[in-house]
């Protein structure tokens, strides 16, 4: 248990992240809400569709001082996630705050050069910066500690010493109450099943057709956009042990005439994606209504060829 939560900021912040690619500053700053948030990546992405895209940073910077200006007039707590190790990026961040009466506060995030430098391997090939550059950058962190105070940061702190697990984990619980309707809200309600499976991108397009009968009485779903749109069946015993889960319609592999339904498991979006597709198709967990399982002809086949595997040997 973590009793001590330091520091308090005040609800007048601006929060400057400083550290090397890799050192850790995307990851705290996700324990805030994402709307507190100017992430110089997610800004070259929005200016070039490429997060690691140098060419697009000019853009991408004069984005965030936009953007930065319109919070601080307003007084509201901000943090900045780029790498803000050189002067020159950090004296127009200072200069927005004082001019909205808004506090400056450096968080070094002063994670070891040899660890930022792994880090970069699982990264995306876009997103990785080469190791001469991620060591300057620490060393400008480094050098930079000194000159903070005078630069005009209110209150310079390691981002060691901010506990922010803690609220990160209480913003999640919130979320999580709220889904399950603990909070006093309706909930999702049956909404939640259909989120864990298949995302909760998923939920603005699903809608339950109560009244539907094509899945012989188990609950039927529809996820439409347009002219374009899957069936599902919420099956209530898909193991004979009480499991819940959904399949999908998708046309009869049997007979391209028949008008029966078939139905194929749906375990994540991915199946979704398939179905639609056309790539389930011929999938072997098929069951039509009319003719039963995909795999009935075939597993005949099988046992032909294991039969002739025996006479031939
Ligand atoms: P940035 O380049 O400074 O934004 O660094 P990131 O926040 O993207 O961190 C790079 C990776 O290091 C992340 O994907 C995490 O896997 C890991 N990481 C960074 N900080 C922490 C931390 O405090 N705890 C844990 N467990 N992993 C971290
Ligand atoms: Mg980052």
């Amino acid at each position: 248990m973590t009793e001590l939560i330091y520091p308090q900021m005040p609800e007048r912040s601006l929060v400057v992240l400083i550290g090397p690619s890799g050192s850790g500053k995307s990851t705290i700053a996700r324990t805030w809400p994402a709307s507190q948030v100017l992430s110089l990546d997610a800004l070259r992405e929005v200016v070039s569709d490429d997060a690691g895209d140098q060419t697009a940073t000019g853009d991408a910077v004069a984005a965030l001082h936009l953007l930065l200006e319109a919070r601080m007039r307003r007084r509201l707590f901000t943090v900045v996630d780029a790498t803000n190790v050189t002067r020159s990026a950090r004296e127009p961040l200072i200069a927005a705050a004082k001019r909205h009466d808004m506090l400056p506060i450096a968080v070094m995030v002063a994670t070891p050069g040899s660890v930022c430098i792994e880090r970069q391997g699982p990264r995306p090939a876009n997103r990785t910066v080469p190791e001469d550059v991620v060591i300057k950058q620490h060393k400008d962190m480094v050098d930079s500690h000194r000159t903070l105070k005078a630069e005009g940061f209110s209150e310079i702190v390691f981002s060691d010493s901010l506990y922010r697990l803690l609220p990160f984990l209480e913003r999640l619980s919130e979320t999580r109450q709220a889904d399950l309707g603990l909070d006093g809200s309706a909930g999702l309600g049956d909404l939640n099943l259909v989120s864990r499976v298949f995302g909760a991108e998923i939920l603005p397009l699903w809608q339950w057709k109560p009244g539907s009968n094509v899945a012989d009485g188990d609950r039927v779903a529809e996820i439409r956009l347009g002219q374009q749109y899957l069936t599902l069946a919420l099956r209530t015993d898909v193991d004979g042990e009480g499991d819940v889960g959904f399949d999908v319609m998708v046309p009869c592999p049997h007979d391209d005439e028949c008008t029966s339904r078939a139905w194929v498991p749906a375990y994540s979006v991915t199946c979704l994606f398939r179905a639609l597709n056309g790539d389930l198709d011929d999938d072997e967990d098929i069951v039509c209504t009319a003719h039963g399982p995909k795999n009935g002809d075939e597993q005949d086949d099988d046992l032909e060829a294991q039969d002739l595997e025996v006479i031939h040997g």
